[in-house]
């Protein structure tokens, strides 16, 4: 469903990890005219917005001032009085300390239509993301959340240290980092046990998450030895200790391992999501793009004339989905390549023609040149006519042999791999990676061009390459290669950083 115009969605994003979001929340970003957003929001939350939606922030400014709340509700009602769609977009749960509760109030109050979009908030996903479950049938049946909030004075009166020392069950503090030492204090003075199990999970769900585990005499002192801040949640109660037993992000083979991804952005997220699921952190730096060319000149001539092809080979999944593109924009479709001998560099560009409607009839295990090479040997070339489409950009061992072998080849650039320049920000998380991952020569040029050099690059991040072509490039400019996928595709990528990230 569509926002309906004039209502305003109170719409929680979860605890930070974007595939925590609803599906609801998808579906109102998407639609909404408006949207008046936190900081704890996840990464790329707002990335499906309609392109001119009046996108505002209204959390936290750089010098600490925030928006005032009744200046919030002002604007909500003001946007929906004027047939907006606006969706509230709030960290978490919007009624979870969200000061969700007083935006509807004020929304009733004006008239305003509302809906309230619940989200997982942060005091169960972290714990969860911890290995903490809240209640437990033997140690927990019951769970308060509570506010630990830094202003001292009335939130502090607020709460009731008695009651919460009494409370049976978990106590999971939003807030309050700094007020771990009154915190604990207050519990203990009203009788709650100074050896009783605590957790401190600091940002949970996100790259990054840590644990503390203590107990709640110990709390305040463990977390600023650890150096906690927020966001945090704290958990106390038995369930906290049940994480030695039930931790489970930290068990992920790259966890607590950053890992820099240099492929074009367009192919990065793949491989991006595949590293995280693994547990590792992240650091999207692509140091190349793919700019496809027009299609006109040698590409529409050889679209013109696919028909007469006896072999045609795709060297890269870009070239196969960009030449199956050209096809398209000059008339024609898969069938154009029906008389022709279909050949893909490697299992990965066979895919991309696979999605396209094309199995190909050859893909060597391994994607290089010269392993295309040798499963073509057998096929006569003589006086045959061959199309080979690739970046602009590329080794020429495929046409030469084909060439030699006495064939008639066509090679057609498709695309442009060009240098993508890279913020200062993403060259610093590149130089604190402790992997950097090259899936082509083009992208080791590009980033050593990108860091001003190859003495330059960090010292402490071992190299990861994709196969022996990168691997070569990569000497050349006389860096290590620590390892090399065995097979040259992404998921041999992973496999290598995984080995090399393995205790030994
Ligand atoms: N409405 C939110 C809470 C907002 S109050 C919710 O339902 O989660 C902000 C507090 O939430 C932070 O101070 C911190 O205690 C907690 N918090 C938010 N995101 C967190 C995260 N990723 N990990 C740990 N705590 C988090």
């Amino acid at each position: 469903m569509p926002p309906r115009p004039g209502t305003v969605y109170l719409v929680g994003a979860g605890p930070g990890e974007p595939g925590l979001m609803t599906v609801r929340a998808l579906d109102l970003i998407a639609g909404a005219d408006a949207i008046l957003h936190d900081r704890l929001i996840p990464a790329d939350a707002l990335a499906g917005a309609r392109p001119g939606a009046d996108v505002r922030y209204v959390g936290k400014q750089p010098g600490g001032r925030s928006m005032p709340q009744e200046e919030i509700n002002a604007l909500l009602v003001e946007l929906g009085r004027a047939g907006a769609s606006v969706v509230r977009l709030k960290g978490g749960d919007p009624f979870v300390f969200g000061r969700g509760g007083e935006e509807a109030e004020a929304l009733r109050a004006a008239g305003i239509e509302f809906e309230v979009v619940p989200g997982v908030t942060a005091g169960f996903a972290a714990p969860a993301y911890a290995g903490i479950p809240v209640t437990h049938r033997d140690r927990a049946s019951a769970v308060a959340l509570v506010t630990g909030h830094e202003d001292p004075g009335k939130e502090d009166e607020a709460l009731d240290w008695d009651a919460l020392a009494r409370f049976p069950g978990t106590l999971v503090f939003y807030m309050g980092v700094s007020r771990l030492v009154q915190i604990a204090a207050r519990l203990i003075e009203s009788g709650r046990r100074a050896d009783e199990p605590a957790a401190i999970v600091e940002r949970g769900t996100l790259p990054g998450q840590r644990t503390v585990t203590t107990t709640l005499s110990d709390l305040a002192e463990h977390a600023t030895e650890a150096g906690v801040r927020a966001p945090a949640v704290t958990v106390v109660g038995p369930v906290a200790a049940m994480r030695d037993e039930l931790a489970w992000l930290e068990r992920r083979p790259l966890f607590g391992r950053t890992v820099a991804v240099t492929r074009a952005r367009a192919q990065a997220s793949g491989l991006a999501a595949r590293l995280r699921e693994l547990g590792a952190e992240v650091v999207e730096a692509p140091a190349i793009r793919i700019e496809p060319r027009a299609v006109a000149g040698a590409v529409r001539r050889a679209c013109e004339r696919i028909a007469d092809y006896d072999l045609v080979c795709l060297t890269s999944p870009n070239g196969a989905g960009l030449l199956l593109d050209a096809l398209a924009a000059t008339g024609h479709d898969a069938r154009a390549l029906s008389g022709a001998l279909v050949a893909a560099i490697g299992p990965a560009t066979a895919r991309e023609l696979a999605a396209r409607g094309i199995r190909a009839d050859v893909v060597p295990e391994r994607a290089v040149a010269e392993e295309l090479v040798a499963a073509l040997e057998t096929v006569e070339m003589a006086g045959r006519r061959a199309l080979v489409a690739r970046a602009a950009e590329a080794r020429d061992v495929l046409p030469d042999d084909l060439q030699e072998r006495g064939a008639e080849v066509d090679v057609v650039a498709l695309y442009d791999t060009v240098t993508e320049a890279l913020s200062e920000h993403q060259l610093g998380a590149i130089a604190r990676s402790d992997y950097v991952t090259f899936t082509s020569s083009s992208t080791v040029r590009s980033l050593l061009d990108a860091l001003g050099g190859p003495e330059r690059f960090p010292r402490g991040a071992r190299i990861i390459s994709i196969g022996p072509v990168t691997s070569g490039t990569l000497r050349e400019h006389g860096l290590e290669v620590h390892a090399e996928a065995v097979l040259h595709d992404v998921d041999g990528l992973l496999a290598a950083v995984v080995e090399d990230a393995a205790p030994r």
